[in-house]
Formats: structure tokens, sequence, C-alpha cells
């Protein structure tokens, strides 16, 4: 599925930043969690004991971790399209990115936490249905109080 991402995309995500806050999908995503329902906090920072992480979208209680990543930064295997300029440069840094993913889901796991992580293009509709059901899991899950 082609996403059209504009030309300068790679421009655009290197001005923003790595893990910018409050990226478009992110509020998009965020308004369909709010329309389910759903209470949340946002950018929040879990200790994990090791390192410190900042969640996009955190669920406390049920300590589901959410991040919205962009298709660019975080090696979606559709639409990542390394830059032809400098490449030398960006194909280790995008993949030193995929690599701190990776330790980050690993150091929530073992903190306690399940991580979601939403693919900028994901329909936020479907993704937010999928946390609801996640959620609805979780809680039938739990013991009760
Ligand atoms: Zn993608």
């Amino acid at each position: 599925v082609p996403y059209p991402f504009p030309a300068s995309e790679a421009a655009t995500a290197a001005a923003r930043g790595n893990r910018a806050k409050d990226t478009r999908p992110e509020v998009t995503l965020r308004a369909v969690l709010h329309g389910l329902g759903l209470r949340f906090r946002k950018n929040y920072l879990v200790d994990t004991g090791e390192f410190a992480v900042r969640v996009d979208i955190a669920f406390t209680r049920a300590r589901l971790a959410v991040f919205v990543d962009g298709c660019f930064w975080h090696g979606c295997a559709l639409h990542q399209r390394l830059p032809r300029r400098n490449e030398a440069y960006w194909g280790p840094k995008l993949a030193r990115n995929v690599e701190r993913d990776r330790r980050v889901d690993e150091g929530l796991a073992e903190a306690g936490w399940r991580v979601r992580r939403v693919w900028e293009h994901e329909p936020a509709e479907l993704a937010g249905r999928d946390i609801a059901r996640e959620l609805r899991q979780t809680r039938a899950e739990s013991p009760p109080p």
C-alpha cells in the first residue's frame, strides 16, 4: 500500500528530529482514543530501572505503552526510503534507531509494560480499536480488586 509521502519527507523528518512530540499521526491517534472514551497520559516518562523512556501514549494502569513510529525514522518496510544523498550516514543512523526501539521494547517489557507500536501509516481508527480491545483484554485478565 503506497503512502503518499511528500517528496521532502526525509528533509522534514530530519528537521523535526527523531522522537518528536505531538506529530500529526500521534495527534490523530490520540483524538481517536479520546473518542473511544479512553484515558491515557501523553509523553509519559517511564523509568525501567535501566533507563528512562518517554512513552508517546501511556495507559498507566494497564501498563500499556503505545508509540507512534514514523515510517522513515523507525524503518517501516513499506515506506522507508533511504535518502540517496549521504546514504553512508543515513543507513547506520536509521539502523541504530531500530536497534534502540528494540532495546526500549525489551526494557519496558522487563519493567512489566506491554508495548504497542503503531506505524504512522496505520489508519488511526483501526489502531485505536486495536488498542481498546487490548485494554479490555488486560482488564479481563487482571484479578478483581
Ligand atoms: Zn509505513
